[in-house]
């Protein structure tokens, strides 16, 4: 029997500004205030970095997690317009994504980098959660399982543990796109990185690190998805958005 609390995690992106940032944590926190759900799941919300104080002061007091996007490797120092690890837990983030395919994309972040980042994240007491995920000519090629479990041979840094890792198992394809794997297709994907974990952290931690799907995840397919044993929670982009679709998406885990 195992006991992974499961997470919903929202990552807003480069959305949002003050007001309607503020007004979707807002409508988050009166759901969760009615729905009694804290005992059995968890809700994130990762807003872009100029939102997140603002963000932490409407949630303060609500069950919701606070997280960041990204951090910079290093704890301090000259690198102009990024962001450390320890600033980001001054605001009040437990959480900080790592490795997200468009950092990966759109900044050429390595496996390498993403480790640092996310060794520098639970230096800071945050929780990573490192993305890994196949592009769509790497799942055509049958290259998957590979592809991710070189990810997560890379990305996962020395010292973690179920108390400080969470993995995002996302297809690039799935992203955005409306797009998803089949469910036997997610459920090899995370019992294979299940797998990986237990080689890397030993069984006993392996069995209790959360590994959460993303890509293309809606109220529609998320009963389905969350059902699947090795699937501990989602990492939910566009729908993340939506008060309504994010808190429907949070309902479907199962209990
Ligand atoms: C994401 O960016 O992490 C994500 C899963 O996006 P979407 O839900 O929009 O596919």
């Amino acid at each position: 029997m195992t006991t992974r609390k499961p997470l919903i995690a929202g990552n807003w992106k480069m959305n949002g500004l003050l007001g309607d940032g503020a007004a979707l944590a807002k409508s988050l926190t009166e759901r969760m205030g009615k729905g009694g759900e804290t005992a059995s799941l968890e809700l994130l919300v990762c807003p872009p970095f100029t939102l997140i104080a603002r963000i932490g002061e409407v949630l303060a007091g609500s069950a919701i997690s606070l997280g960041g996007q990204d951090c910079h490797s290093k704890e301090k120092g000259a690198h102009t317009g990024d962001v450390s690890a320890r600033m980001l837990a001054d605001l009040g983030c437990r959480y900080v994504i790592v490795g997200h395919s468009e950092r990966r994309t759109d900044h050429g972040e390595s496996d390498a980098l993403v480790a640092a980042k996310a060794a520098a994240a639970q230096a800071a007491k945050l929780c990573p959660i490192v993305c890994v995920g196949e592009t769509e000519s790497e799942r055509d090629k049958g290259r998957t399982i590979e592809v991710v479990g070189r990810q997560i041979a890379g990305s996962v840094p020395g010292g973690s543990g179920a108390g400080n890792l969470v993995i995002a198992y996302e297809p690039v394809w799935a992203i955005g796109t409306g797009r998803t794997p089949t469910t036997p297709e997610v459920a090899e994907v995370h019992g294979r990185i299940r797998e990986f974990l237990t080689g890397i952290l030993g069984a006993e931690e392996a069995q209790m690190v959360r590994i959460l799907y993303g890509g293309s995840m809606k109220p529609g397919n998320a009963a389905e998805l969350l059902a699947l044993a090795d699937v501990d929670g989602g990492l939910v982009g566009g729908a993340s958005l939506v008060a309504d679709d994010f808190w429907a998406i949070a309902r479907a885990t199962p209990k």
